[in-house]
């Protein structure tokens, strides 16, 4: 039977030490969320993102932009918000309304308070080895391999997935690693014989179910980075947990896994911007 990850526990020593630290700073560390519309799930996402700003000991600026808000009026903001000396970090609530250009938004905020690190400047030096700062949720898988001390040198590890945010820098950070690493996505032919494969196998796709037992070799970790919600309401991965959890060496939940750890190193990003900011 494999051992459950942690996420949860984890993601509140982080916060922990994040406050800890925060709080030596000359001025409190200072976050802009940004929401755009009334997207029930990212209303959801930006509470719990000041929620735990507030137990960080961050300060947050909350702005919230109708549906209809323009292109123009949206990258004003942001400008405002890049010279303001307060926010150290800038975080625009993504997926927006589909009249706006998500990567023009993106490519707007200044590089040094991308706390999501999703502008081009900060993914490359994350690609090449010289981070500013680190993607949440690959930065939160490997916390979680590390805290663990699963080994990653040599071993093979299958992402599936290859978006942005999740797929491609988690990619990156394993190879970073030593890892040997195979991508998988809706292309992919016959993804199993590339599963049945792994000694680490990362999933972030978002479909419920689509990772069996059958697929999974014996003693693997198994990571569900996944936020999907199953027939009835409720919160779950891309994995099939109870068939997968007594093959699997190590298993993250959902919830209670990759999600806190998202939000954890979210935290630890913004001190980080903090940081240069005071320096
Ligand atoms: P995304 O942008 O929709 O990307 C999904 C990826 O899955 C794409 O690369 C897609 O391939 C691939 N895919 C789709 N169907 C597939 C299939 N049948 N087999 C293999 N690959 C398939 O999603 P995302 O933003 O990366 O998020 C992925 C999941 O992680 C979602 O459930 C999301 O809610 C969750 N998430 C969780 C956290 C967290 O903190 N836990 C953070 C971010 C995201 P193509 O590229 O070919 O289309």
């Amino acid at each position: 039977m494999a051992v459950r990850i942690d996420g949860k526990a984890l993601a509140a020593k982080i916060k922990g030490q994040t406050a800890a630290e925060a709080a030596r700073l000359p001025r409190r560390p200072g976050l802009a969320v940004v929401l755009v519309g009334e997207d029930p799930a990212s209303q959801v996402y930006v509470a719990g993102k000041e929620r735990d700003c507030a137990e960080c000991g961050i300060e947050s600026f909350g702005r919230r932009l109708g549906a209809e808000t323009s292109q123009e009026a949206l990258l004003e903001l942001i400008r405002r918000l890049n010279e303001d000396p307060r926010v150290d970090g800038v975080l625009v609530q993504l997926p927006l309304p589909g009249h706006l250009d998500e990567q023009a938004v993106i490519n707007a905020i200044a590089p040094d308070k991308d706390v999501d690190c999703f502008h081009p400047f900060n993914v490359g030096r994350m690609a090449v080895g010289d981070p500013v700062f680190l993607p949440c949720t690959p930065a939160g898988v490997m916390a979680m391999l590390d805290e663990y001390e699963i080994p990653i040198r040599g071993k093979r590890c299958v992402v599936l997935g290859r978006s942005n945010i999740v797929g491609k820098p988690m990619a990156a950070l394993l190879t970073q690693r030593d890892g040997t690493v195979t991508i998988c996505h809706s292309q992919t032919e016959d993804m199993a014989r590339h599963t049945r494969e792994a000694d680490i196998l990362v999933s972030a796709v978002g479909r419920t179910g689509l990772v069996t037992a059958d697929m999974v070799k014996e003693g693997a970790v198994v990571i569900d980075v996944a936020m999907n919600r199953d027939e009835n309401g409720r919160l779950c991965g891309d994995v099939d947990f109870a068939a997968v959890e007594p093959k699997a060496s190590y298993i993250t939940p959902v919830p209670g896994g990759v999600g806190p750890m998202t939000r954890a190193c979210l935290m630890r990003n913004i001190l980080a911007a903090a940081r240069l900011h005071q320096a």
